[in-house]
């Protein structure tokens, strides 16, 4: 049944939960300046090149001597900012947010950055992430009086600075300390902007320079759309501080363990970021060239699902000798649709988004290379798009580790019980999959492709979604499965 538009997007890219695809969903962007008269304009540029990290929202707020200008909307950075609304937005200081998709009903209201008055003045907030012990702060808070205008851990943060009796610094200090997550946080005053990464560095955030003014985004593809300067990652624990006297180096926590998320190496980051002076292309190239090393399979072409997993069928390709072709094309003109997809529409919506070319697979015997399986659904209908485009064999090469336990840092994951190998063995994955052979690239492979932090504990990564080893306590009561913290 055909359901005309109710106010909610459907997303049918890689962002939405009622997507076609059964892909990971995607969490926020940040993107911050200081010291620079075109900082909205700064922010559009920047927040266009972080958009694959959320699709549903955005917002930028500056401040101009004191005084807050924002705007925020739903939909994408294009569609909620034009010249007009932009110029509005004046000042030499800012910082926006892209939003990843949900259908929920008040998405608005959380939209970011957040903005708030307290006894210092305004403040305003962006954040990527999720914080485990949110729900209990939050409960704490209120019943000491607080009252929430949202949902969103941005708040929490909010409240427990405006609580605090000290000045902003050690205000903001103590808030970090108290939450357990994994976090990126920018912060603006009427004069201050403020950039934290939590104590494990789960979450990616770079400063970059761009002339005398300084900016701070989720990936440095921002950096480089505007013309910045990458400068360095924002340190696990760290808090610096921009003020009219230049940059603090401050922390609020040592660092912990080093943990930053593996699927942002796999999956989420633009190829064209470094996360850590890691080049994303490259070391999806290295996963490709591992798979092939741990799982080679003699074929006739190498193909990748677009975009994610092209530079490792591209690696691939080239350890093996086996050509790598087109054989999948996404058409990037789908965008969102406000047509709720039932099943069949489901099925024609994979291929308006994604078409097997006939003349490339037809008689062929093709790898397959992707980056995750989620629930096996998406990787069932590609399976067969393939087949269906005369594909003699298909065999499945997944450059990540099976995929089986949520994720309490942001990533939007199913219930546990939908994700495929929580429950099945990797024969039973190939079964529901109807491929010819699958194999999941190791976690060895997959820690030396990433090639991260020597004599770190997994060279600097978290993987808890592939083997449990969560790098900070979970089990809090009532503690937030699965959502970005900005839901
Ligand atoms: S659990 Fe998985 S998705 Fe979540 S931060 Fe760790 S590696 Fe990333």
């Amino acid at each position: 049944m055909t359901r005309f538009w109710t106010g909610d997007y459907y997303n049918e890219g890689n962002g939405g939960r009622d997507s076609i695809f059964d892909k990971l969903k995607e969490e926020c962007g940040v993107f911050g300046v200081f010291g620079n008269s075109e900082a909205s304009n700064l922010a559009y540029y920047g927040l266009h090149a972080l958009q694959h990290r959320g699709e549903e929202s955005c917002g930028i707020c500056t401040s101009d001597n004191g005084t807050f200008h924002y705007h925020r909307g739903m939909g994408l950075v294009k569609e909620v900012f034009d010249r007009d609304n932009l110029t509005g937005l004046v000042g030499n200081q800012g910082i926006g947010h892209v939003r990843y998709s949900t259908s929920g009903s008040s998405q608005l209201a959380n939209a970011q950055p957040l903005v708030f008055k307290y006894r210092g003045g305004d403040l305003a907030v962006a954040t990527n992430g999720n914080l485990v012990n949110e729900p209990g702060i939050r409960k704490e808070l209120e019943e000491k009086g607080s009252i929430f205008q949202t949902t969103s851990d941005t708040e929490v943060i909010a409240h427990l600075i405006a609580r605090s009796p000290k000045d902003l610094v050690e205000a903001v200090k103590d808030a970090f300390s108290t939450v357990i997550g994994g976090f990126a946080f920018l912060i603006m005053t009427q004069d201050k902007l403020l950039a934290a990464c939590d104590p494990h560095g789960l979450r990616p955030l770079v400063m970059g320079r761009l002339g005398e003014s300084y900016i701070f985004a989720s990936e440095s593809c921002a950096l480089e759309t505007i013309g910045a300067v990458y400068e360095r990652d924002v340190q696990p624990g760290e808090l610096l501080v921009l003020d009219k006297d230049g940059l603090h180096e401050d922390r609020f926590a040592p660092m912990e363990r080093r943990a930053v998320c593996a699927m942002e190496y796999i999956y989420f980051a633009r190829p064209d970021s470094d996360i850590y002076g890691v080049n994303l292309h490259t070391s999806r190239k290295r996963m490709g060239q591992t798979l092939a090393q741990e799982a080679f399979v003699d074929a006739d072409i190498v193909t990748g699902v677009p975009d994610s997993s092209i530079s490792a069928a591209i690696g691939y390709a080239e350890q093996t000798g086996i050509p790598y072709e087109l054989g999948l094309i996404k058409n990037k003109y789908t965008g969102r649709t406000f047509i709720q997809p039932s099943q069949e529409l489901r099925e024609k919506g994979v291929k308006m988004k994604l078409s097997a070319v006939r003349k490339v697979v037809e008689g062929k015997r093709v790898v397959m290379i992707d980056d995750s399986i989620v629930r096996g659904t998406t990787s069932l209908r590609i399976v067969n798009m393939l087949r269906d485009a005369g594909a003699l064999e298909v065999h499945v090469r997944i450059t990540s580790p099976p995929f089986m336990n949520p994720c309490y840092y942001g990533i939007d994951t199913p219930n546990p019980a939908d994700l495929i190998a929580s429950s099945k063995t990797v024969e039973e994955i190939r079964q529901a999959i109807n491929a010819d052979s699958l194999y999941f690239l190791s976690e060895r492979g997959l820690i030396d492709s990433v090639g991260g932090h020597d004599n770190e504990y997994n060279r600097g990564l978290c993987l808890a979604c592939f083997n449990n080893d969560y790098p900070t306590p979970v089990e809090f009561k009532d503690a937030k499965l699965t959502s970005c913290g900005c839901d």
